[in-house]
C-alpha cells in the first residue's frame, strides 16, 4: 500500500507549540491512505461480531440504532433480540399495547426513546404505508432520529453516501488528525462532519461506516487505544505525541445532579400499592410504589414527618428500611431508600391514581431499573 506524506508540516499548518491542528487539508492521496488502511483492516482484521451488522432491512437497522443511543453493543443485544423476534415487522411494533413495549424495554433506560420508537413506529404505519422513508432528508424527519442516525440507516440499508459521526468517529478522527476542536461545540460537529464526509469510501458507505466505528469501539477505546493493532498507528498524531488521553476534547463539563428517592411500598394482603409515573420527568409511564422526593438526604423520623408521609399516618416504628441503591444515569445520580411498611386497611390519604397490584402481577407491569433490582433482591415479592 501507497504511504503518502502525512508530516504535520503537509497535513496541517503549523501551530505553536506543535500540538493540535485546527483545519485538515488532505490531499486525495492522504485520504485514500486512510480509507484503505481502514477498509483493508475491516475486511481482514475486523471480528467484531453483532446480528444488526449484516442486516439490510432499515426497520431492524432503525430498532438497533434506537436501542443502542446511549447504550453499549453488549447490553443493548439481548434487547434487539428481543424486539426483533416479538415484532418482526414495522406494524408489530405499531400495533402492540403501549404497555407490552414498555415492558419490554424494562431496564434499557431513557425511555424516552421508547415513546419516540413507538411514535414512529405508528407513524410509519399509518401515514407512510408501512414503508420505512428511502432518503436521508426523509429518515431524519422522523421522530428520535438525529443525523448519525439517519447516516447509519441510509448508508446500512440503501448504501446512500453519507458518513456516520458518533462517539467512536470522532475519537479515532480526532486522535488520528490531531483535532481539539471540542467535539460538544457547533464548529465542532461541522470540522468533524465534513471530515468524515471527505474520508468515506463512498463506494462502500456501509462498510466504511462499519469499519471506522468498530475500530472506535475495538482498538481506539477511549481509555488505553490498541495503537499496536491499529491499522493508522504510523501516521496517528496522538500517538506520535502520546495525546491519547487529550482527545478528543469536550468543551462542557458534565454537571450531575443528585437526587433522592424515598419509596414506601405498602403491602396489604399480598398486594403492592403502585401507580403510574405521568409528570414531564424520567421514567415516564412507568410504574412505582408510593414516592418521596426530598432535596436532600432523609432520616427515618424525617421522612415519617413529611409533608407527603404526615396526612396517612403511619407508625415510624413499622417503616422498615429495607434497601438502598445508588442508579447513575446521565446527568444525575438517584440515591434510592426503599421502606416496606405493611397494613391492613389503604390510608385514606393516599393518593388517587394508584391501584393495589398482587405480587405475581408485578411483572405485567414496567418499573424503573432501580425498582425492578429492589424486587429482585426481596425474592418474596414473587
Ligand atoms: S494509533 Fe492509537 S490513538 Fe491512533 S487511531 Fe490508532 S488506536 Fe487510536
Amino acid at each position: 500500500m501507497d504511504s503518502p506524506d502525512f508530516s504535520e508540516e503537509k497535513m496541517r499548518p503549523v501551530v505553536q507549540p506543535v500540538y493540535i491542528a485546527r483545519a485538515i487539508r488532505m490531499n486525495k492521496a492522504q485520504q485514500q491512505y486512510f480509507t484503505r488502511r481502514l477498509m483493508h483492516w475491516h475486511t481482514t482484521h475486523n471480528g467484531r461480531s453483532l446480528p444488526w451488522k449484516e442486516e439490510k432491512d432499515p426497520y431492524k437497522i432503525w430498532l438497533s440504532e434506537i436501542i443502542l443511543q446511549q447504550t453499549r453493543a453488549q447490553q443493548g443485544l439481548p434487547y434487539y433480540l428481543k424486539f426483533t423476534e416479538a415484532y418482526p415487522r414495522v406494524k408489530d411494533l405499531a400495533t402492540a399495547e403501549d404497555e407490552e413495549v414498555f415492558r419490554l424495554w424494562q431496564g434499557l433506560g431513557y425511555y424516552n426513546r421508547c415513546r419516540n420508537m413507538l411514535g414512529t413506529a405508528r407513524y410509519i404505519h399509518h401515514d407512510l404505508e408501512g414503508k420505512f422513508p428511502r432518503t436521508i432528508e426523509s429518515i431524519q424527519a422522523l421522530k428520535g432520529i438525529g443525523a448519525y442516525t439517519a447516516a447509519a440507516i441510509a448508508s446500512f440499508a440503501y448504501g446512500l453516501p453519507h458518513a456516520v459521526v458518533d462517539g467512536n468517529v470522532y475519537r479515532v478522527l480526532s486522535r488520528y488528525f490531531g483535532i481539539d476542536t471540542p467535539i460538544d461545540s457547533t464548529a465542532g460537529k461541522k470540522e468533524f462532519t465534513a471530515l468524515a464526509d471527505q474520508l468515506l469510501d463512498k463506494t462502500d458507505s456501509a462498510g466504511y461506516n462499519q469499519a471506522i466505528m468498530d475500530l472506535g469501539a475495538t482498538v481506539c477505546k477511549p481509555a488505553s487505544p490498541d495503537c499496536l493493532a491499529c491499522p493508522l498507528n504510523d501516521k496517528c498524531f496522538a500517538r506520535k505525541h502520546e495525546l491519547w488521553n487529550d482527545l478528543p476534547v469536550k468543551s462542557k463539563k458534565l454537571i450531575v445532579k443528585k437526587r433522592h428517592f424515598y419509596y414506601i411500598l405498602f403491602l396489604k394482603d399480598n398486594q403492592l400499592w403502585i401507580r403510574k409515573r405521568t409528570g414531564d420527568d424520567i421514567w415516564q409511564n412507568l410504574y412505582e410504589p408510593f414516592l418521596v422526593e426530598h432535596k436532600a438526604g432523609l432520616t427515618t423520623a424525617e421522612l415519617a414527618t413529611h409533608e407527603l408521609v404526615k396526612p396517612l399516618k403511619l407508625k415510624k416504628a413499622d417503616l422498615q428500611l429495607s434497601g438502598r441503591l445508588f442508579q447513575r444515569l446521565t446527568h444525575r445520580v438517584i440515591e434510592t431508600h426503599f421502606y416496606l411498611y405493611r397494613i391492613k386497611n389503604t390510608p385514606a390519604a393516599l393518593p388517587t391514581g394508584g391501584k393495589w397490584v398482587s405480587l405475581k402481577e408485578l411483572n405485567k407491569y414496567a418499573f424503573p431499573k432501580s425498582i425492578i433490582s429492589f424486587f429482585e433482591k426481596n425474592a418474596y415479592f414473587y
